[in-house]
Formats: structure tokens, C-alpha cells, sequence
């Protein structure tokens, strides 16, 4: 196996190509084809014959192949199925929104947190991605769908905080101005809570949105649904979204999602405003999206508005998320896991 060049940056691939002996300048046309798209040597066309000989032994390329491509009749979603290229199968989803296209990556094969309502993690952890995979995941969607990205999330399959180095490293790539060029303040990285890592995230200075995935704001409730809170605890995590707001003066957003019997009272609300106006988090609320091996159902819309009543008069700046793509199976390891219960 040769070198992973899709996971360097331009600058790495100039000293790799000056180390070699070949002018500087190769590499950035290399890059360009790269960020092009183009995945075979012989394609690259200012290449010298010697040239292109030699890079293919040094480097190996890869190109995502599409599994499964649904577009949402009602809102134009689009969900992919990625073949990678030890046959795993990760998913993206592109959604348009007034202000722009964003899109949903994945960050690793199945997940090893255990959240009782994901469908990601069903069947536990796999492998996590590299970063020239997860750059892929915006690459050929944009190159495919024909829709320019202009933001990213990373909600789709995986915890970032678990794949900590490659994340980093695909966030520098993606920003690159001689690559994609989107910017760090146009990325979200949501997180289950792996608090032992906020400090380490906070020192890369990185002007990225964190996003918490916070679903309860009692330990009670939260340790139910959520493992990762077994060992940390939510106070735990509020010293630590603190911390994490007042060195890296980035407002933290918390995600919750509504489940019906669950997470969903008047004292949850209480509570929750409490906490958020605690750390100066924003609250995203989701209509839980069911999850057919899961036995946890979404709240009614009464007892939604009624719960969004008592942030909102707690002073909490909060937001209800819209639901794209539901005919698509468009939420976190749903279409993966249909795939894998076909293929048996
Ligand atoms: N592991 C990270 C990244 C995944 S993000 C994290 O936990 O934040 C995916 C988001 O969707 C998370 O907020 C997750 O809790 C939420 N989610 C997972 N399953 C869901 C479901 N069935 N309905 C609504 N939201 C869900």
C-alpha cells in the first residue's frame, strides 16, 4: 500500500515532491486534479509519462464509490451510501437550506457510544475513517449532486471526539484555500459529550461551532439513554462547556431530541433551561426521528410547545430543527443499517 496522498496537505505533498526531486510546482498541479476530482495518474494530463509512473508506486488513490443515491421527493435531501474502499459503507446527506447547501458527513463505521434511540450504533464501532474519507464525503457529493456545499456537519455516523486526528486533519484539508475553502466558522462538530477531549479541541483554536448532544439535562435520564454520561456525568459536562465557551469565547449549542416519555417533562424543560442559560447554550430541538430497532417514540407536538414555552420564558435562545429528508431515511445510520439487515 502506498501513501494516502488525499489525506495531505498541499504543503505535505510539496516537501514529499521536493524530497523526491521533483519541482515544487508538480505537487500543486497534482493537488489541483486531486481536488478535481480526478483519482488515476494517467488522467493528470501535465504530467510527465515518468512522472505518473512514479507516483503511482509512491501514492494510492481512491475514488468513493456511490452504493445507494435517494433524493426526498418532498425537500430535495439527498442521501448517499459510500462504497470505501475496504468495502465498509458510510453515509452523507445533502440538505438545502435558504442560506445554502450543508452537509451531514460521517466520520467513522458504526459508533462505540451505545445511545439507546441512534441507529449508528447498532453493532458497535467498526473502524474510524481517514481524513481523506471524510473529505471524499464532501468532494464527490458536491461533484455529483451538482450542489456547491457551503456548510458542514458532522452528525452523520460516528464520534468525532473518538477520531479526534483525523477530524482535525480533514477540517484543515476541507478549509484549505487551495482546496474546498470552507471556512471553520461554516463547520459544526457535535459531540455525545467525550468531555476529556474539549480541552484538547479548545488548544486547536479553530473557530468551528461545537454542538453537545445533550438529550437530558439530568444524570437520571441522561446515563438511561446515553453510556458516555455513565463515567462523566452532566455537571461534568456543563464545567466542561463552560470551560470550553470562556477560552475559546465560541458559544456552545445543545441538541436535544424529544422523546416521548423520556426526556420530555415539565422538569426536564426546568432543568434544561437552567443548565443552558448556565453556559450560554443555544437549545436545538429535534423531533426524535424513529429508529425501527429502537422502541423510543417522538413527543407529541403539544408537549412540545408546551416545553419550548418554559425555555423560552426562562430566556433561553432556542430553535426547533426542521425535518428534512424523512422518506429517505436521511438520520444517522439509518440507511447503513437497512443495507446491513439486507445483506443479511
Ligand atoms: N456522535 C456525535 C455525532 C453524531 S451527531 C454526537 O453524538 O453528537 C447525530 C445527532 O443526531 C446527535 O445529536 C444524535 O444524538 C442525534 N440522533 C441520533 N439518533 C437520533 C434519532 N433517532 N432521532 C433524533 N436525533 C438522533
Amino acid at each position: 500500500m502506498g501513501i494516502d496522498i488525499l489525506s495531505m496537505l498541499p504543503e505535505e505533498i510539496e516537501k514529499d515532491f521536493v524530497e523526491m526531486g521533483e519541482a515544487k510546482y508538480r505537487a500543486g498541479q497534482v493537488f489541483n486534479w486531486l481536488t478535481k476530482g480526478v483519482r488515476d495518474f494517467d488522467e493528470m494530463t501535465n504530467l510527465s509519462k515518468s512522472l505518473r509512473e512514479k507516483l503511482k508506486e509512491r501514492y494510492t488513490l481512491y475514488k468513493p464509490k456511490v452504493l445507494s443515491k435517494q433524493v426526498s421527493e418532498y425537500d430535495g435531501t439527498i442521501k448517499y451510501l459510500w462504497e470505501l474502499k475496504d468495502g465498509n459503507a458510510v453515509e452523507t446527506v445533502v440538505m438545502s437550506y435558504e442560506y445554502g447547501n450543508t452537509i451531514c458527513v460521517s466520520c467513522q463505521v458504526g459508533c462505540r457510544q451505545g445511545c439507546a434511540f441512534c441507529a449508528s450504533t447498532i453493532g458497535g464501532l467498526v473502524r474510524s475513517l481517514e481524513p481523506s474519507e471524510i473529505l471524499d464525503e464532501v468532494l464527490y457529493s458536491e461533484l455529483d449532486s451538482g450542489k456547491h456545499i457551503s456548510n458542514i456537519v458532522l452528525m452523520g455516523i460516528g464520534e468525532p471526539l473518538d477520531n479526534f486526528d483525523n477530524v482535525m486533519r480533514f477540517l484543515h484539508l476541507v478549509n484549505h484555500p487551495k482546496g474546498m475553502n470552507i471556512g471553520m466558522r461554516h463547520i459544526t462538530l457535535s459531540t455525545c459529550g467525550i468531555t476529556e477531549m474539549f480541552d484538547k479541541l479548545a488548544d486547536e483554536n479553530l473557530q468551528i461551532t461545537l454542538t453537545v448532544s445533550l438529550h437530558a439535562p439530568d444524570d437520571e435520564t441522561r446515563s438511561k439513554i446515553m453510556p458516555a454520561n455513565r463515567s462523566r456525568g452532566v455537571d461534568e459536562l456543563m464545567r466542561c462547556c463552560k470551560r470550553y465557551y470562556d477560552r475559546t469565547g465560541r458559544r456552545i449549542s445543545f441538541e436535544y431530541a424529544m422523546i416521548d416519555g423520556v426526556n420530555d417533562s415539565e422538569y426536564h424543560a426546568k432543568l434544561l433551561a437552567k443548565r443552558a442559560n448556565m453556559v450560554g447554550a443555544h437549545v436545538n430541538l429535534i423531533p426524535l426521528n424513529h429508529v425501527e430497532e429502537r422502541q423510543f417514540k417522538p413527543t407529541t407536538p403539544g408537549h412540545m410547545r408546551a416545553f419550548i414555552k418554559i425555555l423560552e420564558e426562562a430566556g433561553v435562545n432556542v430553535t426547533v430543527r426542521r425535518k428534512l429528508g424523512s422518506d429517505v431515511d436521511a438520520s444517522c445510520g439509518q440507511l447503513r443499517r437497512k443495507i446491513q439487515k439486507i445483506q443479511g
